[in-house]
């Protein structure tokens, strides 16, 4: 499957208007309302791209079902509660979840949930998974699209998916960094020529002092803004869930991913997905900046043995068969794999909330 339509238009713009900043393809790349990656795709698990947690394993969106309620609980029990999830991919989750939440009936009663999806695609399957699930349910293509009230926000592998900026330091500073026509007619990275007025000011302080040649990677805050101003004003907590730092650092990370492996970000537009990790500081600060509160970062393994993983995954192998048993082994230890480049530790966790919530569950030693 190619998209040379979308490679065409990327190419026409180029052409008129010069080369576009990184942000701009990844934004056209994912989501042109024809072309885009998700748009056009279902690209989870086999035979897809990418597999994510949720995929992975029931117990995953389980204990965040469990989580939400726990959540609700300690914000007081309100009588109606939105339960928001950003880029809800098949919607697996919220169906594990919705069905862990059967444990605390008075939350389930209270919700209504809100998917939050640019991809018609998505949106069908989603549709299909959470049928008869006894909640009301609505779609929205963008999260400013979800009425204001008390909410619960859920977004895994979601913030990756947003557009990143990137630029080089050169020997007289920061520039933009932008895709081009090179001589021989390919799409390839290239850099402004102008500098970027006053971005040393905007940096965190551990990347001012980058050696020349280092990348910086940002997004833009409007997302991180719009839901702390909401948590702020309307009360309620969101989940983060995604693979990026616990630190502000320079770094180059924004990569292709295609049949469950690296690719070039520039060879097939529209065609492979394009992420680049979360950089969870600028994010917290983004909504705490906006009033809200920010609890974490914790690694995914160390959250998922907080819910209470381990436990879960007893119960379920004690009414499975050994072949399941294992499968539900295996699928633990991906889930908290700790090695460097494993789920546990390369995958960080962050609650947002009002101010007024100063514990959150997973989260109490950290508050
Ligand atoms: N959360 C899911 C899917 C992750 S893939 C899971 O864990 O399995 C990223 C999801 O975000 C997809 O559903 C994709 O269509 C959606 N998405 C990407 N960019 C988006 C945007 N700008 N607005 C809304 N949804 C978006």
């Amino acid at each position: 499957m190619t998209s040379p339509t979308l490679e065409a238009e990327i190419r026409r713009r180029i052409e008129i208007a010069g080369p576009m900043p990184v942000s701009q393809y990844m934004a056209l790349c994912l989501a042109h309302p024809e072309h885009g990656y998700y748009t056009t795709r279902d690209p989870l698990g086999w035979p897809g791209d990418f597999t994510t947690a949720p995929e992975i394993s029931q117990i995953f969106g389980e204990l965040i079902g469990l989580w939400a309620a726990a959540t609700w609980q300690s914000m007081g029990a309100p009588a109606s509660i939105a339960l928001v999830e950003l880029g809800p991919g098949r919607g697996t989750l919220m169906r594990d979840a919705l069905r862990a939440a059967h444990v605390v009936p008075d939350f389930r009663a209270t919700l209504t949930v809100h998917m939050v999806e640019v991809s018609p695609v998505l949106m069908g399957r989603q549709r299909e998974t959470l049928s008869g699930q006894g909640v009301p349910i609505e779609w929205h293509q963008s999260f400013d699209d979800v009425p204001s009230g008390r909410s619960i926000v859920i977004a895994n592998e979601f913030f990756d998916a947003l557009p990143i900026h990137q630029a080089v330091k050169l020997s007289n500073g920061w520039h933009q960094r932008v895709v081009e026509i090179d001589k021989v007619g390919n799409l390839a990275f290239g850099i402004a020529p102008d500098l970027l007025p006053h971005f040393d000011v905007l940096l965190p302080s551990e990347v001012r002092d980058a050696p020349i040649g280092a990348f910086y990677e940002w997004r833009n805050d409007r997302l991180a803004l719009e839901l702390g101003r909401r948590l702020a004003r309307d009360d309620g907590a969101a989940l983060v869930i995604d693979y990026g730092h616990a630190q502000s650092a320079a770094g180059e990370t924004f990569q292709g991913v295609g049949k469950h492996t690296y690719a070039n970000p520039l060879v097939a537009p529209g065609v492979v997905d394009l992420t680049a990790h979360v950089d969870f500081p600028a994010l917290a600060h983004a909504a705490e900046s906006m009033g809200a509160r920010a609890h974490g970062p914790l690694t995914q393994a160390e959250f998922l043995h907080r819910l209470g993983i381990e436990a879960r995954a007893s119960t379920l192998k004690a009414g499975a068969t050994p072949e399941q048993a294992i499968e539900i082994e295996h699928a633990v230890a991906r889930l908290t794999d700790p090695g460097r480049t494993g789920m546990g530790s390369l995958f960080k966790v962050i609650g947002l909330t009002n101010a007024r919530l100063t514990s959150l569950p997973g989260f109490e030693l950290e508050s």
